[in-house]
């Protein structure tokens, strides 16, 4: 068995999968050249934010995390990925929205005490919080850049928000939310190489899509498909287009960092894989 291999796990909250698929140009050339793996993702519901941060870091449905809206403002009462890479003598890092840091490591957010923790005793050991929506992606990941670059983190988990932010601002049927999304893949385009270089595995999803009214919540293709890109010498390259139940999305990532999953995990069914 290989030895621990290091993560860089970016969420884009909002971006739908038709979206990414028609406008990341980038994302597509590594596919198309056999460096990278696509997948559709159906997402749990509520198709809503932090419902879904909480599936894809614990990898345990609503019902039973508890986590079954935007308005649950508490610590997370699961076992999540900071948790276990914490648990396996890994190091986290995390550029977030200052949701993350209410369901992991302290709730309320308070935004004078709260937008940067460095405490190796928390679930997240190395966490730089956002609380605006438009918050800057670019500054967002000199966010994460930083993290990466002063505290060496296997697990480092990135969340970025304009695109959903365009999306509720100008709807998904729109040139505002179709060029927000290029303009990610442009930065990713400029990120991305210099992490692939030094060997880092990539996961890029989304929690939740984005609807012609500019709202997500609903069980419809626009809300719950989302793409999963990954770049992993443990999978095979390619484009997959059976739909993968984002409750894999956890157990996964599980697998990539060479841990455990917790026991709350799905087994891990996952096309791909290598053995
Ligand atoms: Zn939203």
């Amino acid at each position: 068995m290989s030895t621990n291999q290091k993560l860089i796990f970016i969420m884009i909250d909002g971006l739908r999968y038709d979206t990414a698929v028609d406008n990341m140009g980038y994302l597509h050339h590594l596919v198309e050249k056999g460096r990278a793996s696509r997948y559709k993702v159906l997402s749990e519901v509520p198709a809503m934010s932090r419902p879904l941060y909480e599936v894809l870091l614990t990898g345990t449905p609503p019902y039973k995390n508890g986590i079954t809206s935007n308005h649950i403002v508490r610590l997370s009462k699961e076992e999540s990925i900071f948790h276990l890479t914490k648990k396996n003598g890994l190091k986290n890092a995390t550029a977030s929205y200052h949701w993350v840091s209410e369901l992991y490591n302290s709730a309320p957010f308070n935004p004078m005490k709260d937008r940067i923790q460095l405490n190796q005793d928390k679930p997240i050991q190395n966490g730089i919080f956002y609380w605006e929506d438009h918050y800057p992606d670019n500054h967002l990941f000199a966010d994460a850049n930083y993290l990466r670059v002063n505290h060496n983190p296997d697990f480092l988990y990135i969340h970025s928000m304009n695109v959903d932010d365009d999306g509720h601002r100008f709807t998904a049927d729109s040139a505002g939310y179709r060029n927000r999304v290029i303009a990610v893949d442009t930065m990713l385009a400029t990120i991305l190489p210099d992490w692939l270089d030094e060997e880092y595995q990539i996961v890029i999803t989304a929690d939740h899509g984005m609807n012609s009214d500019g709202q997500h919540g609903g069980t419809t293709p626009a809300d719950r498909e989302v793409p999963l890109f990954i770049m992993s010498s443990k999978l095979e390259p390619g484009i997959y287009e059976e739909e993968i139940p984002q409750l894999q999305i956890a157990p996964m990532v599980c697998r990539l960092l060479n841990i455990d999953p917790s026991d709350a995990m799905q087994t891990l069914k996952f096309p791909g894989l290598k053995k």
